[in-house]
């Protein structure tokens, strides 16, 4: 009954020519009805030209990072989840661990992102995820319950049904090394499980998607655990053959 989501998270690459030709190769390669809700993350500045090059293909569009505040108003440099809507977004994402790590975003900043997010009525997908220091000393479920908590508790339970979590371990990140379908799983069905605390019906309706080196050939695999709805995917995000790939294992 969850949809799987195939989500494209390109981080701060492309020029207007290439973010052009990247989009022209997804047009031809994926397919016109995709098994999938597939979505891609440009840098904020190409949002606008990506919203208008894919009118009519089967792909959304969503941002990297969303203000916490709400209302317009002295926040240099931010961007409104209202702001991102009229663009065109649908999906936002929310505490990347490059978010964390590079620019010290708390869990509670993140969680408030998520709300301003949802009140616009835009989809965020929660990263969460433990480094690998965390994982040898056996920290994993409580790193991840810890980023998890932060938005149950400023959330209502019905806007937790409209969250996405995307299961993102640190150590998986641009290193090749993908967590195994074990590994994965045993994180999405705690993940679950910590919703399925606030409410059974919404823990069984929320995706929770892996990412950390998803390719075309480990997608199919993770991708058949009981509780992984998908992937979000930085680095073969960027090359439209094997993303549609990806996106065709779902
Ligand atoms: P990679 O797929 O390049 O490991 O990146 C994953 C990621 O951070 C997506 O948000």
């Amino acid at each position: 009954m969850r949809s799987y989501l195939i989500a494209g998270n390109w981080k701060m690459h492309g020029r207007r020519d290439a973010v052009v030709e990247l989009l022209a190769g997804l047009k031809t390669q994926l397919p016109a009805e995709p098994g999938a809700d597939i979505a891609v993350f440009p840098p904020a500045i190409y949002i606008d030209l990506v919203s208008r090059e894919l009118q009519g293909a089967p792909v959304a569009v969503g941002a990297q990072n969303v203000c916490d505040q709400s209302k317009d108003g002295a926040f240099t440099g931010e961007v409104s989840a209202e702001m991102l809507r009229d663009m065109g977004c649908r999906y936002v994402i929310v505490g990347h661990s490059e978010r964390r790590e590079l620019y010290g975003e708390s869990s509670a900043l993140v969680a408030q992102r998520a709300k301003a997010a949802i009140e616009a009525g835009l989809t965020p997908l929660v990263c969460v995820g433990e480094n690998e220091a965390q994982r040898d000393a056996g920290n994993t479920l409580d790193v991840v319950g810890e980023q998890l908590t932060a938005v149950i508790k400023v959330l209502s339970t019905q806007q937790l049904g409209s969250i996405v979590v995307a299961y993102e371990p640190v150590w998986a990140i641009g290193t090749g090394k993908t967590a195994t379908p074990a590994q994965a799983q045993e994180v999405h069905a705690f993940i679950r499980a910590s919703l399925a605390k606030q409410s059974e019906e919404i823990a069984a309706t929320v995706r929770i998607v892996y990412g950390g080196s998803v390719k075309a050939g480990s997608a199919g695999e993770l991708f058949a655990q009981p509780d992984i709805d998908g992937g979000l995917v930085g680095g073969a995000s960027l090359d439209a053959g094997e993303f549609s790939a990806i996106c065709r294992a779902a």
